[in-house]
C-alpha cells in the first residue's frame, strides 16, 4: 500500500509547492492552476487550492492565473487531516 503523507489544514498553502505541476497548457509551462486535496478521514475532496505563479496580473492589479480556466491538479500521496466542510 502506498504512503499517504496526511497534513493539517494549516500546511495547505506550503505543501502546495510540492505537487507543482507545470502545466503546458498554461503560457509558459509554469505551475498555475488549481491543486486539488482530498480528506484523509472522510475521503471526500478538501480543497481546491489555488496557486498563482505570480507572472499575470489583472487589470485591477491582483496576481491571476496565467491561463483561464486554470489547470486542475488532482493531488496524490497528501491528504488533509480533516473532514470536508460537508461533513
Ligand atoms: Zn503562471
Ligand atoms: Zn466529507
Amino acid at each position: 500500500m502506498a504512503t499517504v503523507n496526511v497534513i493539517e489544514p494549516s500546511q495547505i498553502e506550503d505543501d502546495t509547492a510540492n505537487h507543482f505541476v507545470n502545466s503546458e497548457t498554461n503560457p509558459s509551462n509554469c505551475p498555475c492552476g488549481w491543486y486539488i486535496y482530498t480528506s484523509n478521514t472522510c475521503r471526500h475532496r478538501y480543497v481546491e487550492q489555488p496557486h498563482k505563479c505570480g507572472n499575470r496580473r489583472t487589470p485591477s492589479g491582483k496576481i491571476g492565473f496565467c491561463k483561464s480556466p486554470a489547470p486542475r491538479h488532482l493531488i496524490r500521496g497528501t491528504e488533509v487531516n480533516e473532514n470536508c466542510k460537508h461533513c
